[in-house]
């Protein structure tokens, strides 16, 4: 398009030149971060942000200086309508009337085969649009730009040929249609695959996921697969594998977290009982009427750790998230597609066949664990050494009801089938438990809530409110509006969209501190309370699930499609980031999460 014939177009429709780098480098990489607008911040941009230190001063903007025969301006912003780009230039260096663009870059030069500095094409680009610009607004020709890698303190002469002017011009044409798509162009293919190490975005992008189950393979499988049968696979993995910091949980009464410098401490009646650097955490939990302070809000804010607040019975009340990502489109996307019947009723039909399915894997396993299936009581005594769990009553029932959750026609009958397994699942919970001595088991005939009324009960719901203030992160980190449910639907205030999520992680993660919690004999009858009919955990009670909780989020597993390890918790994020891929038309479908 002539931007001349555009009269409504603004300095801010124009490209920066910095966004045609990383258009060369890779598209996606591009249309993630302008397009989509998620910027998140890694090493790398931190450090190129501290190399660009004196490039950005404000007290430098704009002002030319002489250094010997080499007047130097720095921070010159300049910008073309007909091209549609603009720029902040780091240095514009003019010597005996020779101009040039230098850029400042914070890695090491490339070396040219004969072991030479040499600079990369992304690079040539921005400074190839940086001379075009001056160009035009100073009228002088530039034959050649340099870069300053800062990384090796290395100058690198870029001549600005024919060739890398045209290459920068079709770059800029690119970019113009990039940002007229509705989905984001395909990551990287592997042979350049390398790129994608130390990329900002690659926790968001996750490559070799879209790339694999945007093969028609996957396609056969998704969206209701929950049995992936293809084990071979073992994609490479970009993102870190679990996150070292820790949850800070303040439960005590009257207990205050306030900010020391770059420490958190927190304190009781004014004594101090624990500090933390800031840079540890990643999140804190509030319970009943501890408090934070406003400073230690900001500080937290400031470094992207959300503050969970939370009843004195661990009913989820608020979080004090980090802004949320500017990404509108994938909260436009969310809304369009969970409001189609048929798209929202295939994934709720991928979260319950996953949850069914890891209902049914941990009840085979603990029963198998306990020695107590209920097919070897049954089977004659000469068959029992080939009975197997699958054998199980109940876990052949389940199975049935999983069959029938891809046929479910609608969410009255899909909420049917899971109640049914839900059912056959605590029907069986009490078998799963250890038997302990006399007066000191935990009982449990039924599931009830609000209020539980035993321990076991007590320690469900409250391992489902710990769940879901994570689902309610992980959705909120991924950039989604927590309210807008595809299965949980309709009521005020409730965050249906991470209830949504928590579906398929409730048995491996929830149920399964339960079941370690009791069966491993880390809680007592003395660590709980029960009041009126209510029952719930003490605060020794409480610290111990705590443990427990963290640990099991700690805990590595496989991912069942793409074959890597990672944590529980990192899971969680995974599979809210292949929600937002399905949702914003970068994948064809979504994967529930099961365990083998
Ligand atoms: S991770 Fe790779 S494919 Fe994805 S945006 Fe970054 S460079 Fe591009």
């Amino acid at each position: 398009m002539n931007p001349e014939s555009n009269p409504a177009r603004t300095e801010s429709d124009l490209i920066p030149v910095r966004a045609l780098n990383q258009a060369t480098y890779c598209q996606r990489l591009y249309y993630l971060e302008y397009v989509e607008s998620v910027m998140p911040i890694n090493e790398f941009v931190e450090e190129g942000l501290f190399t660009h230190r004196r490039v950005d001063d404000p007290d430098l903007a704009h002002r030319s200086r002489k250094e010997g025969d080499i007047t130097k301006t720095r921070g010159a912003a300049l910008s073309s309508e007909y091209l549609g780009i603009t720029a902040k230039l780091d240095l514009i260096e003019e010597e005996q009337g020779v101009v040039r663009p230098v850029e400042t870059k914070r890695s090491a030069a490339p070396r040219d085969p004969a072991g030479e500095p040499t600079f990369w094409d992304n690079d040539a680009v921005q400074l190839c649009a940086q001379a075009l610009l001056i160009e035009e607004n100073l009228a002088l020709p530039v034959s050649s730009g340099v870069i300053y890698y800062a990384g090796s303190r290395t100058r690198v002469d870029v001549p600005m040929t024919v060739a890398l002017r045209e290459q920068t011009l079709a770059t800029i044409a690119t970019v113009k249609e990039l940002a007229r798509r509705e989905t984001p162009p395909e990551p990287l293919p592997p042979e350049l695959r390398n790129r994608c190490f130390g990329c900002s975005l690659a926790p968001i992008c996750l490559p070799e996921e879209t790339l694999y189950l945007s093969t028609p393979k996957s396609v056969e499988q998704a969206p209701v697969t929950q049995d992936p049968t293809d084990s071979s696979i073992s994609l490479l993995r970009v993102m870190a594998a679990k996150d070292e910091r820790a949850v800070l949980y303040v439960q005590s009464p009257g207990a205050r977290v306030g900010c020391r410098g770059a420490h958190l401490v927190v304190t009781i009646e004014g004594r101090e009982v624990n500090r933390a650097p800031i840079a540890t955490i990643r999140q804190i939990v509030v319970f009943g009427n501890a408090q934070v302070s406003t400073q230690a809000l900001h500080a937290l804010t400031q470094a992207e750790v959300p503050v969970v607040y939370l009843s004195g019975h661990g009913r989820f009340v608020a979080s004090v998230m980090p802004a949320p990502p500017k990404n509108v489109g994938l909260r436009s996307a969310q809304y369009r597609v969970f409001s189609d019947r048929e798209r929202s009723l295939g994934l709720a039909r991928a979260v319950v066949a996953a949850k069914i399915a890891n209902q049914r894997t941990l009840m085979m396993r603990s029963l198998r664990s306990q020695g107590v299936t209920r097919a070897v009581d049954e089977a004659d005594p000469a068959d029992r050494a080939s009975i197997r769990a699958s054998d199980e009553p109940a876990a052949r029932e389940m199975s049935a009801l999983a069959a029938r959750v891809p046929g479910a026609p609608d969410p009255a009958v899909l909420l049917g089938l899971e109640g049914q397994a839900a059912a056959l699942y605590f029907g069986n919970f009490s078998r799963m438990l250890k038997a302990r001595s006399p007066g000191r088991s935990f009982d449990f005939t039924t599931r009830n809530r609000r209020p539980p009324r035993d321990p076991v009960n007590a320690l469900l719901s409250f391992a489902y409110a710990m769940l879901a203030k994570d689902c309610f992160s992980a959705v909120c980190t991924v950039g989604f509006d927590p309210y807008q449910g595809f299965y949980h639907t309709g009521r005020h205030g409730r965050p249906s969209l991470a209830l949504d999520l928590m579906e398929e992680f409730r048995p491996v993660i929830a149920d399964s501190v339960v079941l370690s919690l009791i069966n491993n004999g880390m809680l007592a009858e003395g660590d709980f309370l029960t009041w009126r009919d209510a029952c719930q955990l003490t605060d020794d009670g409480r610290a111990t699930f705590f443990r427990a909780y963290e640990g099991r989020k700690a805990t590595e597993v496989a991912h069942p499609v793409f074959g890597y390890t990672m944590t529980y918790g990192r899971m969680l994020e995974i599979q809210a980031r292949m929600l937002s891929g399905y949702v914003r038309g970068d994948l064809p479908a979504y994967t529930g999460f099961t365990v083998r």
